[in-house]
């Protein structure tokens, strides 16, 4: 996502009640923030929120939580709050580095991660949201049916994701390189912003879904 400083996103995103503080001890207890007990469904990385808010406005019996590390990005789904108020949907700005800190153990439902930041030098491999280091996090958030799915266009960081979640321990349900011409794995796909663009450019988009 590219980054532009916006003037007063910090302090937007702090006071918005779309926007739960990592440091207000909220792991384990998200039914207080949503006042039931759906599951949470989360994505790790999710940009400006398309994706999330509208899956949101889909499933109001699921609660959607949206991880995103810049303010300046996480502020326009913000803005798209005040325009469709949703109670089903919130946003932490934190590094995903730190999600144990803000789920409990298996309190996850499904984890979505949409076009990650590649991180193409070998040496920066283990900051990939798919490298192993990751997984195993994830796997500790996430509930004994969870699971996480994971899309791309970048085949590099695809093949790796692959080889990451096989020797992850977690269990390869299916994958495709060709998500939007695949019947069964298209069937209800929920285009994010950078789906859109990248598939517009004749792209394909590659996809997996790996549980515990
Ligand atoms: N999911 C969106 C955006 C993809 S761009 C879409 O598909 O359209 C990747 C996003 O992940 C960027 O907004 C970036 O800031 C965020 N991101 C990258 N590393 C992260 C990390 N460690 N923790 C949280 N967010 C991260």
């Amino acid at each position: 996502m590219r980054l532009r400083n916006i003037k007063g996103a910090k302090e937007a995103v702090s006071q918005s009640p779309y926007c739960i503080m990592p440091s207000e001890g909220i792991k384990g207890n998200w039914n207080s923030v949503f006042l039931n007990d759906n599951p949470l469904h989360i994505e790790i990385g999710m940009g400006k929120g398309q994706f999330l808010i509208r899956l949101a406005r889909q499933n109001p019996n699921v609660n959607y939580i949206g991880v995103e590390r810049y303010e300046s990005v996480l502020i326009r789904a913000v803005q798209k709050m005040e325009n469709e108020p949703l109670q089903n949907i919130r946003f932490i700005c934190m590094d995903a580095a730190l999600l144990s800190e803000v789920f409990a153990p298996e309190e996850v439902f499904r984890i979505y991660l949409n076009f990650s930041d590649p991180w193409p030098k070998d040496r920066h491999a283990k900051r990939r949201l798919t490298s192993g280091t990751f997984l195993n996090l994830y796997q500790k958030i996430l509930s004994p049916s969870g699971r996480i799915e994971f899309k791309t266009d970048n085949r590099n960081l695809f093949d790796f994701s692959l080889e990451e979640v096989k020797a992850s321990g977690l269990k390869l349900c299916s994958f495709t390189y060709d998500l939007h011409h695949d019947d069964s794995m298209n069937a209800g796909n929920v285009m994010t912003e950078y789906e859109k663009k990248f598939s517009a450019l004749g792209n394909p988009i590659c996809k997996l879904i790996a549980s515990r």
